[in-house]
């Protein structure tokens, strides 16, 4: 997916290296530019033969379906399974976009092979929207051949 040019990149790059919206930040210990770590991760999913759309589309599936469960695991289908914990508060996309995200943190888990991927609802529309699965050493980084892999 390509992405919008952001008028502000450097603004933009400040604010998803600091602390300000989430602890830690957006891009943990990553020294690559948003640019760049977007380019890698959403030319992985084309490689797999996926799109950020589809995974996103897929992961809001799962995440609907877990927030039912009200924080035990809930049946997806014959070889997934989700829960979702909501925490007080709500989290804002930094590029920025209007609209608030709850801070709730969704597991999926492959229960043919135990492998569990977890993301919030912020990171589903950042997929999304922006093809950003966050940098490396963040507390939401994604590894998109890991998220492809467990939720598919
Ligand atoms: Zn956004």
């Amino acid at each position: 997916m390509a992405m919008k040019e952001t008028p502000d990149k450097e603004h933009l790059e400040q604010l998803l290296r600091s602390s300000r919206l989430v602890a830690g930040g957006f891009l943990g210990d990553d020294t690559r530019g948003v640019d760049e770590i977007v380019e890698a991760d959403t030319g992985a999913v084309f490689s797999l033969g996926r799109t950020t759309v589809e995974i996103a589309e897929r992961m809001r599936v799962v995440s609907e379906q877990a927030r039912r469960g009200l924080g035990t695991w809930v049946r997806i289908d014959a070889t997934h399974r989700a829960m979702m914990q909501e925490a007080r508060g709500e989290l804002v996309c930094p590029w920025p976009h209007p609209g608030y995200f709850h801070k709730a943190v969704t597991t999926v888990q492959r229960t043919d092979t135990g492998e569990t991927v977890e993301f919030s609802d912020l990171n589903i529309h950042m997929v999304e929207a922006h093809g950003f699965f966050e940098g490396r050493g963040s507390r939401f980084r994604i590894e998109p051949e890991r998220l492809i892999r467990v939720l598919f």
